[in-house]
């Protein structure tokens, strides 16, 4: 069986590195043009190289994407920011546009294209077409069940690998295709300043035939008609694989580092247990305690099981149990210092979960805190601030460390 892949969201730089220290075989990432994603950190050259020295010599791949639906004006500079992503040596770029893939092919024709799911395919005929023009891998829309997806790739040559969602946030719309936001706010979701109005509370009145208003109420006296759950696979790794999907994707390239590592590690444990032993592959319920603890909203399989599937959520509030409070940044094992970068506030006392890149989570309690130069403190409250703790538990450079917010 070939490997699968997992593939990561990579907001910015410590999110490529979380992504990859804890699994990801590759990430995807928007650079400074045409990427849906305005609100992440993105990436310009300089970290676009240290991103690209950091994955290849792990072994993984980087993505870039460029990836909205574009105007004639934000095609001003495409040639050369793709020249650049060519000699930089970035593994691909996802496309969504014919115009874009046109520029693609004549400015770096070497380039490896997938196609975004922002170009909504839903069927092989769609995709054999994409295929045919020279893309070699097309991301399946959401909307698309598994049966859609096993269809799309007995009906594929294997030259064309599939790409498919399998956890985070959707749309209640087809991805991307969305004008609300435009509507309400002037921004517009096709270019990548998407305000998600889908999530706004609203209030809502049927009109009778007498002329009457009823107002109509979800839960805390709004409505939230539009605003999905996020997408969940990870207890049917199995049937994803069986399918001959050939990448499974995590969405979140606005989400914190803690949710990257949480979800990548429970991920990355469940592939590799499949691919272990599939026969005696069974679902570990702690992948999906894990993934409770980020920031998200009610799981949902989506459209693959059912299409019908009641997928907005009555409220647009994150469910968020677990707070991320540093990431390890040195061990010291004769000294047992640990040095820790302050993600939120921690106190000296609290008792801490440490997210360990490999192996089972730990819990220890923060001991003996100091500032970089020595000096005692009892809190770590400065956003970013270097500290350091005591801890007897060997620490891996890249362990997490959260804490339970009712503590
Ligand atoms: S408004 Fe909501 S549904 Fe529309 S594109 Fe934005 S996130 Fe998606």
């Amino acid at each position: 069986m070939n490997r699968i892949e997992l593939l990561a969201p990579a907001g910015n730089l410590e999110k490529l590195k979380t992504a990859i220290d804890f699994g990801a075989d590759a990430v995807y990432l928007g650079g400074n043009k045409l990427n849906l994603r305005a609100a992440a950190d993105n990436f310009t050259i300089e970290q676009l190289k240290e991103g690209l020295e950091y994955a290849h010599s792990r072994g993984r791949k980087v993505h870039v994407t460029l990836n909205v639906i574009p105007h004639d004006e934000d095609l001003v500079g495409v040639e050369e920011y793709l020249r650049e992503l060519y000699e930089v040596g970035v593994d691909a770029v996802l496309i969504a546009d014919p115009g874009i893939m046109s520029i693609v092919k004549e400015v770096v024709p070497e380039l490896e294209i997938h196609l975004s799911t922002q170009a909504n395919n839903l069927n092989y005929k769609s995709a054999l077409f994409w295929h045919k023009v020279g893309v070699s891998r097309v991301v399946a829309a959401r909307e698309m069940s598994l049966e859609d997806l096993k269809k799309l790739r007995k009906e594929l040559p294997e030259t064309c690998e599939i790409e498919a969602f399998v956890h985070g946030s959707m749309c209640a719309c087809y991805s991307g295709k969305c004008l609300l936001s435009t509507y309400i706010t002037g921004r517009d979701a096709n270019r990548g300043t998407c305000t998600q109005p889908c999530r706004f509370k609203y209030h809502l009145f049927e009109e009778g035939e007498t002329g009457d208003y009823q107002k109509i109420t979800e839960g805390d006296n709004t409505v939230n008609l539009m605003s999905s759950k996020d997408l969940c696979m990870i207890e049917h790794i199995p049937e994803l694989i069986e399918a001959g999907i050939n990448s499974l994707k995590i969405e979140g390239r606005i989400k914190s580092s803690y949710y990257v590592a949480s979800v990548v590690k429970a991920y990355r444990e469940a592939i590799d247990k499949y691919m272990e032993d599939p026969k005696n592959y069974k679902f570990n319920p702690k992948w999906m305690e894990e993934i409770q603890k980020p920031s998200h909203r009610p799981y949902t399989t989506g459209f693959y099981f059912d299409e019908k599937i009641r997928q907005s959520y009555e409220s647009s509030a994150y469910i968020q149990n677990y707070d991320m409070v540093g990431i390890v940044k040195d061990y010291n094992k004769e000294t047992y210092v640990a040095t820790i970068q302050q993600r939120n506030k921690v106190n000296n006392g609290d008792f801490v979960e440490v997210l360990a890149i490999k192996g089972d989570n730990k819990f220890t309690k923060v001991e003996d805190m100091r500032k970089e130069n020595g000096e005692v403190i009892e809190s770590a409250n400065i956003p970013q601030m270097i500290f350091t703790v005591q801890c007897h538990d060997e620490l891996k450079v890249g362990d997490i460390l959260v804490k339970r917010k009712d503590i």
